[in-house]
């Protein structure tokens, strides 16, 4: 995402994650990150995990600079989305647009169709709208895991990632598959989004009054396995990355609608 000739220019980069500022994942990364320039979190003050893309509009975002663990970084927390946080970061705190955003990195996997919730992918999207290069790190990690391995490895990913030219490449969406030791790395795949499905997604349950309420979990049937997606790639124990675009115009169908008669 740099040019040859800007190889020694220092990184502005923003960090935001939707797990919220004090989250491991985002420790880890920032830590890491500071490797290739000047890093600053603006962060959710708290978990804001599948918010998707939602912005705040009906009351005040507030935030605060805060001293994040030992790092020695400009951090913010934000009450609101990652979104926001992206939004507010760009456009008030910094003081000059940053040359990289990377969110993350999220406890737990961002796959396939389940990428519209997050937002951990979403506060990726909002970079690449300011046309700013943006990468979303997640980790598939089930249970307990080693977030600085997963820093270890996005930090090779990404030191990769900034030597190739991107071209017009804005949005990259990076899972890394849950692994006991770096040895245990098949390698990087770049994929396409797979589909994933749940059934019985909504469990019932009744509450002291006796009405009912119902809680979102359910089972995951991977809908789509193909060898070139996301899914196979990390149940496989591949490093992978999918270029992603938001442009959500079904242009297959363009010419279809065209030739209905509307009148
Ligand atoms: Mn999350």
């Amino acid at each position: 995402m740099r040019d040859e000739d800007k190889e020694d220019k220092i990184l502005n980069i923003l960090i935001s994650n939707d797990d919220g500022i004090y989250s491991r994942g985002l420790y880890e990364l920032a830590k890491r990150m500071i490797a290739f320039g000047k890093v600053t979190v603006v962060a959710p003050d708290k978990e804001q995990s599948a918010t998707g893309h939602a912005i705040t509009l009906h009351r005040p975002l507030r935030c605060r600079k805060i001293k994040l663990y030992d790092l020695d970084i400009d951090a913010w927390w934000v009450n609101g989305t990652p979104t926001d946080c992206v939004k507010l970061g760009v456009e008030t705190l910094l003081a000059e647009d940053p040359d990289l955003i990377i969110s993350g990195i999220n406890d737990g996997e961002n796959l396939g169709t389940d990428i519209i919730y997050s937002g951990t992918v979403s506060a990726a999207i909002e970079g690449s709208i300011f046309n700013i290069p943006a990468i979303a790190v997640s980790y598939a990690k089930h249970g307990e895991a080693d977030f600085s391995l997963a820093a270890e490895i996005a930090y090779d990913v990404i030191n990769q990632v900034l030597k190739f030219n991107a071209g017009d490449c804005l949005l990259l969406n990076i899972n890394i598959p849950e692994i006991k030791n770096k040895s245990d790395l098949k390698g990087i795949r770049i994929t396409r989004l797979g589909v994933k499905k749940y059934k019985n997604s909504f469990k019932e349950y009744t509450d002291p009054r006796g009405n009912s309420y119902y809680w979102l979990a359910g089972e995951l049937i991977d809908g789509e396995l193909g060898e070139d997606t996301d899914i196979y790639a990390i149940r496989n124990g591949f490093v992978s990355i999918t270029p992603l675009n938001i442009d959500l115009t079904g242009y297959k169908d363009i010419n279809m609608l065209k030739a209905w008669k509307f009148t």
